[in-house]
């Protein structure tokens, strides 16, 4: 048995958390690969290193001697956990090399993935294990977009590796210029190793012991999921359910790797279980979890399109395209093109787009809809129930809220209903014990 581990910011924040991490990955022989995230935030108003990195180079982009003294702040915090964990090590060449490649006006992707290069250097002298910097092989293209192909190429080189520390969140293109994921994304490193590696199981550690079926702001308590599939994972996380990176799902999916979400400061709790729709256990829940987002809005238009038909859906899509806003949903009948969006992703973009559908496609009628909020039902055994939408419906007819959209996708994994914001939270509460009680039912007969 071999396992890839990646830790996540909360668990390296401090000397106490890493000595955790340490006391994690030597409790198991099979803990082989080793995924440090940047330390994170010690207490709640404490500044992640990732956002001090951020700012430096915010900084230093205006006055390079103020960057380079904000600098120092971050050096402090990494001496502070080696003073901390009594390692007689020192980082003091590795800052050397990142200031003087800060006065040669470096790359701000290098600079915000000296946080993870940082935190690996520590846990691979910690551990005793070899340093592999990801930069040699996790390779991006130079638009910064990630490249699958010659990164597994790669990693075949390092195949017989027995153990490693890798840093997480950042790779390097075919030049050598550093460039990392999104936020969050050493997730994304982990999964990657896990699947180059392919080891029997990655784990994901945090600071919590796994997925709950619905977010504790709402619902006070909710039930942890003990086992959950990759499409299911994906529909919740894509609807708001933070925890574990979006696109970390595909690497180990596509392996076949199952993944286990573990607490650092709960080693003992078996945490939650990803694992392939084919593989699932007798327990697996009807209905897994729920998630849901508020501040979308709708675009709808209408036209009398007869021989138009065609290119009318593909017309108005281009415009969102062209304006690189992501469309969520399509609920669209003929003559009428519902475009459902992210607020936040089209502010300061809605006029221009208006404008020039107006212009170009010249609907009849434009009508805008705001706070609409998504809430999606989620269960890999939703399929093919017979009435179980209705059922869901209901529940909320029945308490009064309007239902402004349904969306049910044609492999019935996922529901997801529209409803105003304000009715928001009580439509979550309601699903949720209309969850349980159908979970309840399935498992007692
Ligand atoms: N340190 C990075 C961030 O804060 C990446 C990660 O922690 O996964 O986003």
């Amino acid at each position: 048995m071999r396992k890839a581990v990646k830790f996540g910011g909360s668990s390296l924040a401090d000397a106490a958390q890493i000595r955790k991490v340490a006391a994690i990955i030597r409790s198991d022989e099979a803990r082989k690969y080793v995924i440090p995230s940047a330390p994170g935030k010690r207490f709640k108003t404490d500044t992640k290193v990732t956002d001090m990195l951020i700012r430096c180079f915010e900084i230093q982009q205006r006055d390079l001697d103020e960057g380079l003294a904000y600098f120092s702040q971050i050096e402090e915090r990494f001496n502070s956990i080696l003073k901390d964990l009594e390692l007689d090590y020192s980082l003091e060449e590795e800052y050397r090399v990142i200031r003087s490649n800060m006065e040669e006006g470096l790359s701000r992707d290098y600079l915000v993935s000296r946080g993870e290069y940082l935190s690996g250097k520590i846990l691979s002298n910690l551990l005793d294990m070899p340093f592999v910097d990801p930069a040699d092989y996790i390779h991006f293209n130079s638009n910064g977009i990630f490249e699958e192909q010659k990164t597994s190429a790669a990693f075949r080189e390092i195949a017989g590796m027995e153990s490693f520390v890798m840093p997480g969140f950042y790779g390097a293109t075919d030049t050598g210029r550093i460039r990392t994921f999104s936020r969050g994304g050493s997730d994304i490193t982990g999964s990657i190793v896990a699947g180059g590696m392919q080891v029997d199981v990655y784990e994901n550690w945090t600071d919590v012991s796994g997925f709950l079926m619905v977010d504790p702001r709402i619902v006070e308590n909710p039930y942890p999921i003990k086992e959950i599939t990759y499409s299911e994972l994906r529909e919740l996380s894509y609807m708001g359910a933070q925890v574990f990176h979006e696109e970390a799902i595909f690497p180990a999916r596509a392996a076949g790797i199952p993944i286990n979400i573990r607490n650092t400061n709960r080693p003992e709790d078996e945490g939650s279980w990803v694992c392939t729709d084919d593989k699932i256990s007798k327990d697996h829940l009807f209905i897994t979890g729920l998630a849901g987002k508020t501040d979308f809005m709708s675009l709808s238009f209408e036209k009398d399109v007869g021989s138009d038909r065609l290119p009318f859906g593909r017309k108005v899509l281009q415009m969102f395209e062209e304006a690189k806003v992501m469309v969520e949903h399509v609920p669209s009948s003929i003559g009428t093109m519902t475009v459902v969006v992210d607020a936040a992703e089209i502010s300061g973009k809605e006029e221009s787009i208006l404008r020039r559908i107006r212009r170009e496609i010249d609907p009849y009628s434009i009508t805008v809809e705001r706070n609409l909020a998504l809430v999606a039902v989620v269960g890999l055994k939703l399929r093919g129930v017979v009435g179980i939408t209705s059922d869901m419906l209901r529940v909320l007819a029945d308490e009064g809220i309007n239902v402004r959209m349904v969306v049910q996708g044609i492999k019935e994994i996922s529901l997801i209903i529209g409803v105003s914001e304000e009715d928001y939270e009580k439509a979550i509460r309601l699903l949720y014990d209309f969850a349980l009680k159908s979970n309840q039912s399935i498992v007692s007969e």
